[in-house]
């Protein structure tokens, strides 16, 4: 497989290159040149299979057998999804008549970003192993990536980890998810600072070419295409397990950088039918207001109830524009430009009037969501988190088109306690494997807000560098 940038203007990329660079060098996010195929019995075949035997059909086109050997890719899933809590790893669990919920909150931290974060730890330990090089991965974190970034690093041979949470800033549960790990290539760092400041810090390491260079700096973040590839393998398990490709289908994802749904849009493009999309967003609803009104202009970002959605500018979305533009890299070129300088996509009501065929959304704001955990917990003794809320709350406002919809849970109600709480009165239980998370010793290193200190600490500790 080779991939292509959204912004057209760079020569076609092996697997390892768009694994190892995450962004194109022309700013673009890289996609595949063309979409894999599976056929309708490909996909009944997928039923009786278990969930790591999906994955390792679904992504093998995507990566070169000489770089990742079938018992290697075999090996690395396996191990990616070892650490779920689950049997069934994706289970689904019936709502109502004609609503399902896929529970993708079984992962070592709670939320579904482990389902691609595990196997891009594993892919990038083994392609690092086989070019004999070590990696040093910096992020800075307002709480929810961070865990699942170091969980999928830990105690990996070729990587260390450094990641930025502004101190005293983050809930005591996502601070211990990632304090309370103890493995030698962890590193956690408490800033004296927020987290736009941490933000900055990786920024400007990143930005100086000496250190990026000597510590072979990357990132795990959300546009590395191996993510989006990662997630794909959950929606042809559900279908397949709905009755695909002979049942009618719909996804409802609950979104913010539109990495989840885009995974669904690229299982339809490989050939799972897959009818909607009905893309579920909070207050901060500028993908509702594209794909209903036609309008995508940015607006300030509101702090809600389900804060992993909220985001004004969702990068993944450009690699849907890219489509919608008939996959001229020189037209999305043009448009990300204008969308920056002006706040306002150019022709946004022709490209969303295309994608509506596929795409419906609604959004919720904090008191509807409540008002979703809350009745769905009285009808079905059943606790959701808020993110899963706004998106069972988007299906019901969706008048019903004969689909069965499935609803992406997004993650376990124990991350939101206080919300879920505050709805039913019923405080959610840590599952037993993190019981104790409130007891274990923590490590983390307090750092002033210097990039000079920063950037010692991390010189210090890493042991990637080549030049010693
Ligand atoms: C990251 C996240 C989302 C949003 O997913 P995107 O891929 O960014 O659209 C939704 N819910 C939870 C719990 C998340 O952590």
């Amino acid at each position: 497989m080779k991939y292509v940038s959204t912004r057209g203007s760079i020569a076609e990329q092996s697997f390892e290159d768009v694994l190892l660079s995450g962004l194109a060098r022309d700013g673009g996010l890289f996609v595949p040149e063309a979409w894999p195929n599976v056929t309708p019995d490909d996909i009944r075949a997928l039923a009786p299979l278990r969930y790591t035997e999906i994955v390792t059909r679904i992504v093998r086109p995507f990566i070169e057998v000489e770089l990742v050997s079938d018992s290697d890719l075999t090996r690395i899933v396996e191990q990616a999804y070892s650490g779920f809590r689950h049997s069934e790893i994706a289970p689904l669990q019936q709502l109502d008549e004609d609503t399902w919920v896929l529970e993708l909150f079984h992962g070592p931290t709670l939320a579904f970003k482990d389902f691609a974060l595990q196997l891009l730890g594993g892919l990038f330990d083994h392609v690092l192993g086989m070019r004999g090089e070590r990696l040093t991965i910096v992020g800075a974190t307002s709480g929810d990536t961070g865990s699942a970034a170091i969980e999928a690093c830990r105690d990996r041979e070729n990587l260390d980890i450094f990641m930025l949470y502004p101190e005293g800033r983050v809930s005591e549960v996502q601070r211990r998810q990632m304090t309370t790990v103890q493995s030698a290539n962890v590193f956690n760092v408490a800033m004296r600072g927020t987290f736009d400041d941490c933000q900055d810090l990786v920024k400007a390491m990143f930005a100086d070419h000496a250190l990026r260079d000597s510590l072979n700096l990357s990132a795990v973040n959300s546009i590395n295409w191996a993510r989006v590839m990662g997630q794909t393998a959950y929606y042809f398990a559900a279908a397949a397990k709905m009755g695909a490709p002979d049942a009618r289908l719909s996804f409802v994802v609950p979104t913010g950088n539109f990495g989840n749904v885009y995974a669904g849009y690229v299982a339809r493009q490989m050939g799972l039918p897959i009818e909607k999309f009905i893309v579920a967003s909070n207050r901060n609803d500028i993908l509702y207001r594209f794909f209903d009104q036609g309008d995508m202009s940015i607006t300030n970002v509101e702090p809600s109830l389900s804060p992993s959605m909220d985001i004004q500018v969702s990068s993944n979305f450009e690699r849907l524009m890219f489509d919608l533009m008939g996959r001229d890299g020189a037209a999305v070129t043009a448009a990300m430009q204008a969308f920056r300088a002006e706040g306002s996509l150019p022709d946004a009501a022709r490209l969303s009037a295309d994608a509506r065929s596929l795409f419906l959304a609604q959004r919720l704001d904090d008191d509807e969501t409540l008002g979703v955990i809350r009745s769905v917990h009285e009808d079905t003794g059943m606790l959701i988190d808020p993110h899963t809320a706004v998106a069972v709350g988007a299906a019901r406002k969706t008048p019903s088109d004969g689909t069965r919809r499935i609803v992406l849970a997004t993650a376990h109600p124990a991350k939101f306690p206080d919300a879920v709480e505050k709805a039913t009165g019923v405080r959610p239980d840590l599952p037993s494997h993190l019981a104790d998370l409130l007891v274990r010793p923590e490590r983390a290193e307090t750092l002033d807000n210097d990039f000079g200190t920063v950037r010692d600490y991390v010189c210090a500790h890493a042991s990637a560098r080549t030049t010693s």
